[in-house]
């Protein structure tokens, strides 16, 4: 029997387990982690629904407190935690670190939240009536989330769920479950009563219509085709619902550029964390006065990356998370060729350990109809369109269902303004890459990326509570 949950309170198992795998070492099991049933998922609802009342009615003090120690404790352990997200996920140990640290930093800073957030006082327009707006917990939230940030993105949703008096129902990636299976024995551990927070892990097509039944809120960062089926299920039964989904970022580079501020910022935004982040910049859209000398630098940056077991020193990129995404790379650089792109990398390698291990990848002379600028690949890939001009370029960086990151790298005032007030994105970056983003700012994207209220920062709060507004007659 393995480990397939925390459901009220108790450790639940299961018989039918999955292995979670390290995609740097394929021999290496990082743990076996029981799939839970559609019965559990219920049964960790109605816990979270049980706990609600109390919960949304303890002192902001205690969330706060509670918070807090789940802070410190990640910080505390941030090498070891930190090197089973990079063995779970085939992050660089500076990767995996570096993301136990933002968690702990979200925790913090939701902690301070939750002492802070309130609502207002107003006058009626009417005589004799005061107006007070307050803010009260949302109520049971269903929180489920991917494989590529596998801490990071739970404590954002989870931070301001607990912060301003939600109770959680978490389904974790069925890839990545060993780190939020600590989360949650971490946030047991400092005190979170029983039914408040709860876990079931397993294939999403299992435990989906569970989670999306008696719930109050959906908050889900995914691929599309899941997102729409959440919010079909959300709209059916008129609950709240944030989705954040794919992206096709741009990078514009223009003439004015320079030239090694460009290729830094494709460097890091397309390729480390192995393109697999939902801001990675997989279109470089340059300026022909620019586009040979940046193609030409940028390869021979992406030939001087080491690619390797995401543990060992010196590793600049890991491996991509499985077979299936090393497949499924494979058929769009297959595709982009047959599309008339030259694909410079992308060849499958071979390392110290026996893992999914792709070189970089650029797709030189693309053109934006093309499958592979339009779809996104989520994988060391990157295309390279070349453009005429600034007006030229800010076309094709709009001309894109999606919307959640975009750069610009000019040395122009003008042209990084009008880029920041017309490119239509959530997120938008001047001289720097299309990934990178800080915690205490609202993150999501426009058009097909995202929905519903924003993400993070003092904005979560939107998401996370409903406002009543009382008139109170004198
Ligand atoms: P990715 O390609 O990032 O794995 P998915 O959308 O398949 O994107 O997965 C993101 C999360 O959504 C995972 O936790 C997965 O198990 C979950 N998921 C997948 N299908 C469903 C579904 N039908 N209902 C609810 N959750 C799902």
């Amino acid at each position: 029997m393995d480990t397939a949950g925390f459901v009220d309170g108790e450790w639940i198992d299961s018989n039918d387990a999955l292995d979670d795998v390290n995609p740097s070492d394929t021999s290496d099991v990082v743990g076996r982690f029981g799939c839970a049933t559609a019965d559990d998922a219920r049964n960790a609802v109605v816990a979270a629904r049980q706990s609600l009342a109390a919960w949304s009615q303890s002192t902001t003090q205690a969330r706060s407190d509670l918070l807090a120690r789940v802070s410190a404790e990640l910080i505390a352990r941030k090498e070891e935690i930190g090197e089973l997200v990079s063995r779970e996920a085939g992050k660089t140990r500076a990767e995996g670190m570096g993301e136990v640290v933002r968690a702990a930093q979200i925790f913090q800073f939701f902690s301070g939240e939750a002492v802070r957030y309130g609502g207002e006082n107003l006058p009626s327009v009417r005589p004799g009536i005061g107006i007070q707006i307050s803010r009260d917990a949302v109520g049971v939230v269903s929180i489920i989330t991917p494989w590529n940030f596998p801490v990071a993105i739970l404590a954002w949703k989870i931070a301001p769920a607990l912060a301003f008096g939600n109770t959680v129902v978490v389904k974790p990636s069925e890839h990545t479950p060993a780190v939020a299976f600590e989360l949650v024995r971490i946030l047991q551990r400092h005190g979170a009563p029983r039914g408040v927070v709860n876990l079931v892990n397993g294939p999403g097509a299992v435990l989906g219509d569970a989670l999306t039944t008696d719930v109050d809120a959906i908050s889900f960062t995914g691929s599309v085709p899941t997102g729409r089926r959440l919010a079909r299920a959300a709209a059916e039964r008129m609950i709240r619902i944030q989705l954040e989904m794919g992206g096709k970022n741009p990078l514009v580079v223009l003439d004015d550029a320079d030239l090694s501020v460009a290729v830094d910022c494709a460097l890091n935004g397309s390729f480390f964390s192995a393109g697999q982040r939902c801001t990675a910049s997989s279109r470089l859209i340059v300026q022909k006065g620019i586009h040979d000398a940046f193609v030409k630098a940028l390869l021979a940056r992406m030939k001087s990356m080491r690619i390797g077991n995401a543990l060992d020193k010196g590793t600049d990129i890991g491996p991509v998370i499985n077979q299936s995404q090393l497949d499924k790379i494979a058929g769009y650089l297959k595709i982009a060729a047959d599309e008339g792109a030259s694909v410079e990398g992308g060849r499958r390698l071979e390392a110290s350990t026996p893992g999914f291990y792709l070189e970089p990848a650029l797709l030189v002379g693309s053109h934006n109809g093309m499958r592979s600028a339009r779809e996104e690949i989520f994988g060391p890939v990157a295309s390279v369109i070349e453009v005429a001009n600034y007006d030229e370029a800010l076309d094709v960086a709009n001309d894109t269902e999606f919307g959640l990151s975009s750069g610009i790298c000019t040395t122009s005032l003008r042209s990084a303004n009008h880029f920041r007030l017309n490119v239509r994105s959530g997120l938008t970056m001047i001289n720097l890459p299309t990934a990178g983003l800080d915690y205490h700012v609202p993150f999501g994207g426009t058009k097909g990326s995202s929905y519903g209220p924003r993400e993070q920062g003092g904005y979560a709060v939107d998401f996370y509570t409903t406002t009543k507004t009382a008139y109170v007659g004198y």
